[in-house]
């Protein structure tokens, strides 16, 4: 079967061809991919910038984000059928015994960081035709959702992200008044930093906890995603119109700054303006780059005076991933346009070199296996 890999050791991507996968556990599943969504992380990989072969190969199967179809169960497997799409899981726990967070099956919260991870971290990815793994990392997703279960895996990021604002936002009164007809936290202003397939998606998210929503980017609108933004109730404000320092002028207090840039310095400007009883939410992988100044005075007395919490988050844990299976067939359901439109191109495997090394183009890209 053919599978993308990248070869370290040579700098080189290109297509493999590897035996196709068996069942080697009563447990395992074999499925037929169909879709494998490109991201941020794969481009770095495809950049030699990490990704590690697994032990004893030279290369790397890439791919984590993805959607397959169940072909093959072992004689113990109960929570997949053949037939069904599935969305696989992209951490593997640890070996050891004293991770206490890997032995609960929460390997997003492993602590020794020996933990593997599918086509990033010593385990063949995704971006291949067939793949086999427990069935304790798949996770059934409805059948009308085929066109756009590929989002689910970047969809987790903010899921597992509010389920802890809501975790950490319950130690004070942050209900709203009861509304009928509106979510609990529809009092609530909430920012997005960036406007990739991770900020957009964590829009959607938001605005279906009624937050009063507001997308920060660089690009002047109207563009493509301040219109996607625009269609499902959400606000879009573009850096050149608006400089940091007056956005609490312009939203109100902000209670939650959701970050999907990566980009420190903007975030580490932003929490000089974060509101009273707010919570910060990072999500990006800064590279590494020179210093910069930040007025640390002012952000620290802000966290104190103002009661705030800042937090980061990776990974997900499998009810991130059934949160964001459940959420995103709401989505769908509710802006099926919008929805469709996070993907903006499909493509064969044949084309992995452009989109890996090419410049970035669209919002989510997906290499299409059958
Ligand atoms: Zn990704
Ligand atoms: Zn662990």
């Amino acid at each position: 079967m053919k599978a993308v890999a990248v070869i370290p050791s040579k700098r080189e991507i290109r297509l493999v061809q590897q035996d196709e996968p068996e069942l080697s556990t009563p447990s395992d599943v074999k499925l037929r991919m169909i879709d494998v969504g490109i991201c941020g992380t794969d481009r770095e990989i495809a950049a030699f910038q990490y990704g590690t072969p697994p032990t004893g190969s030279d290369y790397l199967v890439i791919g984590h984000e993805s959607l397959g179809e169940v072909i093959e169960v072992g004689p113990a497997v109960t929570r997949v059928k053949i037939g069904d799409l599935v969305v696989p899981m992209v951490r593997r726990p640890c070996p050891h015994d004293y991770c206490v967070a890997c032995r609960a099956d929460r390997q997003d919260f492993c602590f020794t960081g020996d933990f593997q991870e599918r086509g990033i971290q010593e385990k063949h990815g995704f971006m291949a035709q067939f793949v086999v793994d427990d069935e304790k990392y798949m996770n059934p997703a409805p059948k009308e959702m085929r066109d756009v279960a590929v989002l689910v895996e970047p969809l987790t990021i903010a899921e597992k992200g509010l389920t802890q604002v809501w975790q950490v936002q319950h130690r004070l009164p942050w209900s709203c008044p009861v509304t009928p007809g509106k979510a609990a936290p529809h009092c609530h202003r909430a920012l997005v930093l960036g406007a990739g397939p991770v900020g957009l998606l964590g829009a959607m998210a938001l605005m279906n906890n009624d937050f009063d929503t507001y997308v920060y980017s660089k690009e002047p609108a109207p563009n493509p995603k301040s219109q996607l933004l625009e269609s499902i109730g959400a606000h879009y404000i573009s850096s050149e119109k608006l400089a940091p320092e007056m956005l609490p002028q312009h939203i109100g207090n902000i209670d939650l700054v959701y970050e999907a840039t990566g980009a420190s310095s903007l975030s580490f400007e932003m929490m000089k303006y974060l509101g009273t009883n707010s919570i910060f939410v990072f999500t990006g992988v800064p590279g590494r780059k020179g210093p910069i100044e930040v007025d640390t005075d002012l952000v620290m007395r802000n966290l104190v005076l103002k009661n705030q919490v800042v937090f980061g988050t990776v990974n997900a844990g499998r009810d991130s991933f059934e949160n964001s299976i459940r959420d995103l067939n709401i989505f769908f359901a509710r802006w099926p346009v919008a929805v469709k439109s996070l993907i903006t191109g499909r493509f064969p495997i044949e084309a992995h070199r452009d989109l890996l090394l090419g410049r970035p183009e669209g919002i989510k890209n997906v290499i299409s296996l059958s």
